[in-house]
């Protein structure tokens, strides 16, 4: 036998083996006494993640270790890094005669499954994806074991935009599927960002019909194997899987900023960072995800209009209600640890606070008239019955067994034991003096030892005149050990105290985590209602911090924006700048499509952000950032708004460009709203001016009973501008003001076309060397001459040379005939005969 495998075949070794071949995947921390020790290749990987020592166990296997109380640190390093920890804990050991300690994994702690309190991190939330395909459709099954909620997707194969729209959402912390599909899917693009967790199906069944419902069952099976539990149950969240939203695809997620920010990466300078006044963490979360899931009805839209007006209509009592928000607690998450056997004594306290709260919050919400739907009578049940049991003297101990939650007065058996643990001593002492007087041993003393108990010791001169109440205990050298009835029965209850109050503590804990959980419904519902008070304030909030108004809805495709802002450049500016308000009016049909040119750092995008941001505002039943504004409800909102690419798939900036507005030109509907920035600018100019312009015709083309579909272009093709012949389209420009060399941007939006881009200003102002600026300004002016000719080409059919072949004799006539003429001379009579002349050369031809 080799000397690795002599260290390995120790029985702790052996113990250690067994529970690795069940999870080879996971790093498994093996409890040894004070400490969770890896070994072979997980301690390699935990060495190197958690910067330990790496050591060796006899001499032969690698291995590390942490303490065991700081284990959350380590743990929430090793998940961050997307390992799966598998946590084995020693058990007591009920047969004495083995010296192997009995071990049990107690926790599997994945990416995507952690509800424990120190490793969650903030209020986000902590989606776990699984990934099933079957025939024609893909299933994506979030579930997030932290609140408790599951939201299933259905897909078509072929929707794969919609797929990874849906992946940038709810970014998923752990992605799970079969070794089965794996392969077959493996090089969708959508499974190489996330830590992926492959299922085996000799473990968890493979659904054979792929019913939703059986897809579901993997998902539950592999939280019940990683909780330990049974019965994992999660909620179904249906209101953000239903399809019934503004559709965006995840480039216009992306780049909107909607909750994270593109460039930084965090949740700062984003439309979320705007509007989140919220204090509460399920509140936070649910402002999320309004964010991403625009509405689509008037008329739940209608509704939170009615409900944010309520609120920032009375500014006392929206203050009052946030203060009482403020103190409740993420009854979402603490739920899911009551479910998942992970909460603490402290926790019951926290869910009697609850109730308590939303008694308080009814009462004032009543007055508002604002719904706040619940069933306070359950409530009170459940108040009645932690009331009766958990103790109001003092805050509960954060840990079972580890102080009093419980109230005196609740179980005679527990108020005995805890008399015995406190006031034992005294006990003891009172004895001790009544057995003096009794016996008349002046020096008697009663001691305690760990091997006897307690016990009287008498000389053996002494000892034979004991009294005979003096029971006999043990007998030494040279003295004699005694105890008394009433001795034994005080030591048992001293000796059993911190037994007998585990044992009822742990029962009555276990007891009314049952009881909490029988009324998980009605306080799942509390806590949404938590969450929408919250959020529908934040809303309401938005009116008086930034001077938002209330949209109206609009008909026949409008959108009408007066003195509109970005929400979020506003909201961020310099100290001393002003943010340029600007207005536009839509309305998908004779001013369906906007041609928008204006200088670079002009504010173009700003605008066009703007736009789409107050829209999405307005769907969500929001206020807008505006002095009037009124909107009809749009199925879909594109933006082509930056350059991406997406090297390693293969794919080039303008490949990706071109195929983000083939998406768009293949998706849109008359309802939608797009907005095309710079469009075609990734390839030569005249490749994207054609591209372009083949565009704006395409859409200006496109009518069901006479609606176009809502389009911004912003440009810096001037020659697009030509198409407002076209019908529906119409040019804006933002405005600027050139004075001695100087461009001043005005930002302001106005009808016509601009004159200029100014790059070569604005590479002046960025910094580039006065050289290559003024060589620039040369080329500029020469391709400036040449472009001519290409206009005057494109507008062949606009010219009278143009209709008249170049090989035509008429064409020498014609010139010798105009040679012949001084402009500034002719009389308007033989200007007038001039042009039947011209006029009936064309009609030889
Ligand atoms: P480019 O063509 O170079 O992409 P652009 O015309 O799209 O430029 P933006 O990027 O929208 O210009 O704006 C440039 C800067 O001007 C932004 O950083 C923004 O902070 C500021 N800005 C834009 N619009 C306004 C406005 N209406 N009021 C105040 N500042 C603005």
């Amino acid at each position: 036998m080799s000397k690795d495998t002599e260290a390995m075949n120790t029985p702790a070794m052996r113990q250690y083996s067994e529970f690795k071949s069940q999870y080879p995947n996971s790093i498994l921390f093996f409890r040894m006494g004070d400490f969770y020790e890896m070994f072979n290749e997980d301690a390699i990987i935990a060495s190197k993640v958690l910067d330990i020592a790496l050591t060796k166990r006899q001499n032969q296997i690698p291995m590390c270790g942490i303490p065991y109380h700081a284990r959350d640190n380590y743990l929430s390093r090793l998940i961050n890094s997307g390992h799966t920890v598998v946590i084995c804990e020693q058990i007591k050991n009920d047969d004495p005669n083995t010296k192997l300690l009995s071990r049990e994994v107690v926790r599997v702690i994945s990416p995507g499954t952690i509800v424990e309190e120190n490793l969650v991190k903030g209020f986000e939330n902590n989606y776990l994806c699984l990934f099933f395909a079957e025939n024609d459709r893909i299933h994506l099954i979030f579930a997030d074991a932290s609140t408790s909620e599951l939201i299933p997707y259905s897909f078509y194969k072929n929707e794969k935009e919609k797929i990874q729209t849906q992946l940038k959402k709810f970014p998923p912390k752990e992605f799970l599927l079969f070794k089965e599909q794996a392969l077959k899917w493996a090089n969708l693009e959508i499974l190489e960002f996330f830590p992926i967790t492959i299922l085996d199906s000799n473990l968890i069944s493979i659904p054979k019909e792929g019913t939703l419902g059986e897809i579901k069952e993997v998902l539950k099976t592999f939280l019940e194997r990683n909780f330990k539990e049974k019965n994992f149950i999660l909620n179904e969240n249906l209101e953000f899987s239903d399809g019934k939203f503004l559709e965006m695809d995840s480039n216009t997620v992306e780049s909107l900023d909607l909750v994270e920010n593109q460039s930084s990466g965090t949740k700062e300078k984003t439309l979320f960072s705007v509007l989140n006044f919220c204090v509460t963490a399920g509140g936070k979360r649910l402002l999320q995800k309004k964010i991403l899931f625009p509405l689509l009805s008037e008329a739940k839209i209608l509704n939170v209009q009615e409900k944010i007006e309520l609120l920032s209509n009375n500014v006392k009592t929206r203050m009052n209600i946030t203060e009482i928000l403020a103190e409740t607690s993420d009854l979402e998450r603490l739920l899911s640890r009551f479910r998942a056997k992970r909460a603490l004594p402290r926790d019951f306290k926290t869910v009697l606070d609850c109730i308590e709260l939303a008694k308080k919050l009814q009462i004032l919400l009543k007055d508002l008239s604002y719904l706040f739907d619940l069933s306070i009578s359950e409530l009170d049940i459940l108040k009645e019955y932690l009331e009766f049991r958990l103790s109001t003297e003092t805050l509960p101990p954060i840990l079972g067994g580890d102080g009093q939650f419980l109230k005196n007065g609740f179980s005679e058996e527990l108020d005995k034991a805890r008399e015995a643990k406190s006031k034992g001593k005294d006990w003891i002492i009172e004895l001790e003096e009544k057995e003096k007087i009794r016996s008349g041993f002046g020096t008697l003393k009663i001691k305690y030892n760990k091997v006897v108990g307690f016990y009287i010791e008498l000389s053996r001169k002494e000892a034979a005149n004991a009294p005979k109440h003096f029971l006999k205990k043990q007998t030494l050298v040279t003295t004699e050990r005694f105890t008394l009835k009433e001795l034994e029965d005080i030591e048992r209850l001293i000796l059993s105290a911190d037994d007998t109050i585990q044992r009822i503590e742990l029962l009555e804990f276990e007891k009314m985590r049952e009881e909490v959980l029988s009324h998980f419904q009605v306080l799942t519902k509390l806590a949404t209602n938590f969450s929408e008070l919250d959020y529908h304030i934040s809303l309401a909030r938005c009116k008086d911090e930034y001077n938002w108004i209330l949209p109206k809805i609009g008909k026949n495709n409008e959108l009408i924006l007066t003195d509109s802002r970005h929400p979020v450049v506003e909201k961020y500016l310099k100290l001393g700048d002003v943010f340029v308000k600007n207005s536009i009016q839509l309305d998908g049909n004779t001013n369906s499509i906007a041609i928008l040119t204006g200088p670079n750092m002009a504010g173009k995008s700003t605008f066009m952000r703007q736009i789409a941001l107050n829209q999405i505002l307005f769907q969500m039943g929001s206020y807008v950032a505006a002095k009037e504004a009124r909107f009809s409800i749009v199925d879909k909102l594109f933006t082509r708004i930056g350059a991406g690419d997406n090297l390693t798939a293969g794919e080039s900036t303008f490949f990706v460009e071109m195929k983000e507005a083939s998406y768009i030109l293949n998706n849109r509907t008359e309802q939608s709203l797009i907005l095309f920035d710079e469009l075609g600018r990734g390839t030569s100019t005249y490749d994207g001016l054609s591209l372009a312009w083949g565009i704006i015709e395409y859409l200006s083309s496109l009518t069901i009973d006479s609606k176009r579909t809502k389009t911004i272009f912003a440009t810096h093709y001037h020659e697009l501008t030509e198409l407002e012949k076209e019908n529906g389209v119409f040019n804006l420009f933002m405005d600027t003001l050139e004075k001695e060399g100087e461009v001043t941007f005005l930002r302001k939006v106005k009808q016509g076309k601009a004159k200029k881009s100014f790059g070569i200003y604005v590479a002046k102002l960025a910094g580039i060397p006065k050289e290559i600026i003024d060589r620039a300004g040369e080329i500029l002016s020469s391709l400036e001459n040449n472009k001519k000719e290409i206009i005057a080409k494109r507008k062949k059919e606009e010219t009278l040379f143009s209709i008249i072949e170049p090989s035509s004799p008429n064409l020498k006539k014609i010139t010798d005939l105009l040679d012949r003429i001084d402009p500034n001379e002719i009389s308007p009579k033989r200007a007038h005969e001039l042009i039947y002349e011209l006029k009936s050369f064309t009609a030889k031809q």
